[in-house]
């Protein structure tokens, strides 16, 4: 068992990474870790976290009681607890709102395309959990549909979450999670977005074993649109392609060959009533 004070200066340590890195703006954010089988060392409320000192941090019960320590508890104490409910194996919880990600979680548009080998043979998927309004009951409702298969999502409209085995698996997990986020970003604004194959995506998986990747659930790929039970699977967009381990993105790719002008005359085509005014304007005078 890591020493309390050993946890408390990492919680310290992280929270000066997450503030350096954007990930949380302000007094945003919160950590948490076990300290006992029903103790949690929990980052104070209305503090910013890139700026925190050991004796700052609070413990509690996992009914949520302060027992030590002169400030509250993080006002997103309701969310950890509800974690370290359902994860048992989970030892530390990280929130923050880094910015890809989160715009992400805006958009609505879940991280669960199979595009990153390292990141499906980690996290597998990242779902968004339901809007809920921070620091309140409805936040760990939504939490728990995702948790138990999941170790880290996005939280509709606010931020991340991501948990580990200790303290910086859980916070490298929303360094991953970021990054994925940039990278899918930035290959959506290039236009195009490859896939990994199905058959690809269930040969990483069978890698978890060998590269002792303790996963909480099992990848469901998917091109069909079936809705397995989050709670029991990572469902993953995946094409089946048994002779290719990469997909051409169709959708990305169509749209950029209509852009260009390829010829296709079944393509939808946009304009502003300003340029079609002119069009019809043109037509017009070309008849008279
Ligand atoms: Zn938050």
């Amino acid at each position: 068992m890591t020493p309390e004070s050993t946890l408390r200066a990492d919680i310290v340590e992280v929270g000066r990474r997450m503030y350096n890195r954007g990930y949380t703006a302000s007094n945003d954010g919160n950590i948490s870790v076990r300290l006992g089988p029903d103790r949690l060392l929990m980052t104070p409320k209305s503090v910013c976290k890139g700026f925190m000192t050991p004796d700052m941090m609070c413990i509690t019960d996992l009914q949520g009681k302060k027992l030590q320590g002169d400030r509250d508890p993080s006002s997103e104490m309701l969310m950890h607890l509800e974690v370290y409910r359902q994860r048992p194996d989970v030892q530390s919880v990280v929130h923050a709102h880094p910015p890809i990600a989160t715009g992400f979680a805006v958009a609505g548009i879940p991280l669960d395309r199979a595009v990153l080998a390292e990141v499906l043979t980690t996290l597998g998927s990242i779902p968004i959990a339901e809007y809920a309004t921070p620091s309140t009951s409805e936040l760990p409702d939504a939490v728990r549909r995702y948790i138990k298969a999941h170790d880290g999502m996005l939280l509709a409209n606010h931020g991340a979450l991501t948990v580990g085995a200790d303290l910086y698996s859980a916070y490298y997990k929303m360094e991953t999670i970021e990054h994925f986020a940039h990278i899918s970003l930035v290959a959506r604004l290039l236009g195009r977005e490859n896939l990994i194959s199905r058959e690809e995506v269930l040969r990483l998986q069978g890698l978890r074993g060998t590269y002792g990747i303790k996963a909480p659930a099992p990848i469901w790929a998917t091109d069909d649109g079936d809705q397995p039970n989050p709670a029991d699977c990572q469902i993953v967009q995946a094409p089946s392609s048994p002779g290719a381990r990469l997909v051409a993105d169709v959708i990305h790719r169509n749209s950029r060959d209509e852009e260009a002008g390829s010829g296709n005359d079944e393509a939808e085509i946009r304009l502003t009533y300003r340029e079609l005014s002119q069009l019809i304007e043109e037509a017009v005078r070309s008849l008279r």
